[in-house]
């Protein structure tokens, strides 16, 4: 392999290409710096990040709280093995729970895992609580979801791309369109141990499901003593301006999956919130993970965490949301055919005879603003909650530059 200068977004992109996988596909901008809303490529060209790693940096690149709270733990403990305690898990956990209003949490690392796990309380809940028979568990999931990568979680996407090639697929998963009560009603049996959703699908394009429809699931399920399992590790902490999307419903689910901004942008945290009467399940030796619940991550959790308990980082996003849907709802008709908005998360449809997602995004990166395409002709714009009115501007007026300019170019 020939040694190239690597001094060009080009040339990293070519490396990146010879000797790492091919499973993203990325815009061509390589990050070197980043602070707040911005990161800055090796070129020295600067971007608004609108996609915020997926929501995974809620509070912005390098969050001074967070990195302070990462610098002092670095400088204490870093990893204990759950063989002994450390003395930032209990902390964590306490006001983890409190926050999302459980009584306990398991911590994990990625979102995924969090997943896993939430599916194997549930199945094990419905064997030793509910009295479901050895081995005949199901658990109810919505079509278009994202819940990971993982081999029994891809087991239940209808999204080609992840599933295709990699069975045997796990069983026990009964698959109803989103949003659709009746068809949850209609598939659940005996066997249910769990209905599994996101309140808000992210990866599908912001898919918000009608009014009225968590709620309606929170009845259904204490109807029928089946667990209702929240995946909110995208749409969770203070996205949507609420604490959790369930929340603008005023509905409580009875497992909750967290992961994303758990790790303020530093480090994979991911965790499963429940009471103890779900959570007890599990007992030593039953589940784990080395690395989950390490001092590290419950120390930047932790601070994750209090930066939400004061309510102001959902409280911006929900005052921000009437004017991001105002200003998205404007370009309806030129250029863009849909947008949902909650919160600072929106899914906007790209009128496919003007451009494709990936050319908007595309475009929008020359203008110095970071998005990301999802299925086809969908933009998910998913800033930092700390971004200001005015910056929030800037991204919506470049949006509106781009279709613009390729609708007139057509
Ligand atoms: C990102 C995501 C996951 C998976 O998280 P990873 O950390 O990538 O494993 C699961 N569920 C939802 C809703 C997500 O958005």
């Amino acid at each position: 392999m020939t040694e190239t200068a690597l001094t060009t977004n080009q040339s990293f992109i070519d490396l990146e290409d010879q000797v790492a996988a091919h499973n993203y596909s990325p815009l061509p901008v390589v990050v070197t710096e980043a602070e707040g809303i911005w990161v800055t490529d090796v070129e020295g060209n600067r971007y608004l990040d609108a996609l915020s790693g997926y929501s995974a940096l809620n509070f912005g690149h390098r969050h001074p709280d967070l990195v302070a709270a990462a610098k002092a733990q670095l400088d204490r403990s870093t990893l204990t093995s759950r063989a002994f305690h450390n003395d930032q898990l209990g902390p964590f956990c306490r006001d983890l729970a409190a926050l999302v209003g459980k009584e306990s949490v398991l911590p994990m690392n990625t979102g995924a895992e969090a997943v896993e796990t939430a599916l194997k309380i549930a199945r094990k809940w419905g064997y030793l609580v509910k009295g479901v028979p050895a081995d005949t568990a199901e658990v109810v999931v919505m079509s278009g979801n994202f819940h990971g990568r993982t081999t029994t979680i891809i087991s239940f996407s209808d999204d080609p791309e992840a599933h295709d090639h990699y069975g045997p697929y796990t069983p026990g998963f009964v698959t109803v369109p989103y949003g659709d009560l009746a068809a949850i009603e209609a598939a659940i049996t005996d066997h249910t141990v769990a209905v599994l959703v996101e309140p808000i699908q992210g990866e599908q394009g912001v898919q918000i499901p009608k009014e009225g429809f968590l709620p309606g699931l929170r009845e259904l399920c204490t109807e029928r003593n089946v667990l209702m399992v929240a995946d909110e590790i995208q749409s969770g902490l203070g996205r949507t301006g609420t604490t959790l999307a369930c929340g603008y419903e005023g509905v409580e689910a009875d497992m909750y999956t967290l992961g994303k901004a758990l790790g303020g942008g530093i480090i994979p945290v991911s965790a499963v919130a429940a009471d103890r009467k779900v959570m007890d399940v599990i007992t030593p030796g039953t589940h784990g993970s080395t690395f989950g619940g390490n001092p590290l991550a419950a120390a930047v959790g932790h601070a994750v965490v209090k930066l939400l308990a004061t309510g102001e980082h959902q409280a911006h996003a929900a005052e921000l949301e009437p004017y991001f849907r105002e200003q998205l709802e404007a370009l309806i008709g030129k250029g863009v055919v849909a947008v949902r908005v909650r919160g600072l998360w929106a899914g906007v449809d790209i009128d496919p005879d003007v451009m494709t997602g990936k050319a908007a995004c595309k475009a929008l990166a020359k203008k110095g603003v970071l998005a990301k395409d999802t299925h086809g002709s969908t933009i998910r714009l998913a800033p930092p909650l700390t971004i200001t009115k005015d910056e929030l501007t800037v991204v919506t007026d470049t949006l509106a530059e781009v279709v613009a300019e390729a609708a007139a170019a057509r």
